[in-house]
């Protein structure tokens, strides 16, 4: 580990006292973040469109839309 994954830490560090501000983007992002593929637990943003999931599930698992994500648009 160099010295630059120790300036990172402290970062976070910082960060982390700063609070309030930083915590909520996070939980934006994350609310951001909910459509989940079935088969490889990757996140894709809500806004993902429905050909780019399922390019996802073709490419990566050669599976249908429906497998890998049953849950969209429900
Ligand atoms: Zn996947």
């Amino acid at each position: 580990m160099g010295n630059g994954a120790k300036a990172a830490q402290k970062r976070e560090r910082n960060a982390a006292k700063a609070g309030g501000a930083a915590k909520s983007q996070t939980k934006t992002n994350q609310a951001a973040l909910n459509i989940i593929c079935a088969t490889c637990r990757q996140t894709f943003l809500l806004t993902t469109r429905e050909p780019a999931l399922e390019e996802h599930a073709k490419n990566k698992h050669s599976k249908t839309m429906a497998e890998c994500f049953p849950t969209y648009g429900k």
